[in-house]
């Protein structure tokens, strides 16, 4: 048990807030703490430089699984060129 001085925040409570550190839901003192926090604590920065590249590979797959919008009017554009093509032959 250890008594920390109440604008520091402890590994604990780094990882509570972690998910909404990544979110940017936490407020500017939160925020504030645990950035000062990381930049102290390899374990927690290393934590974090996880959570986020997990976080961009879901939002990279998510990307990913949206179609683009051009992507759409190619394939429409292509089918049409290939129909024009089959009912011209
Ligand atoms: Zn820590």
């Amino acid at each position: 048990m250890s008594i920390h001085p109440p604008d520091r925040f402890t590994c604990e409570e780094v990882f509570a807030r972690l998910d909404d550190y990544l979110d940017r839901e936490l407020t500017p003192d939160e925020l504030h703490l645990v950035r000062a926090h990381m930049e102290t604590c390899a374990a927690c920065a290393a934590e974090y430089r996880f959570e986020q590249g997990v976080l961009q590979g879901v939002r990279q797959k998510l990307q990913r699984l949206a179609v683009p919008d051009g992507l759409m009017a190619r394939i429409t554009a292509r089918l049409a060129a290939e129909g024009g093509k089959d009912a011209a032959g």
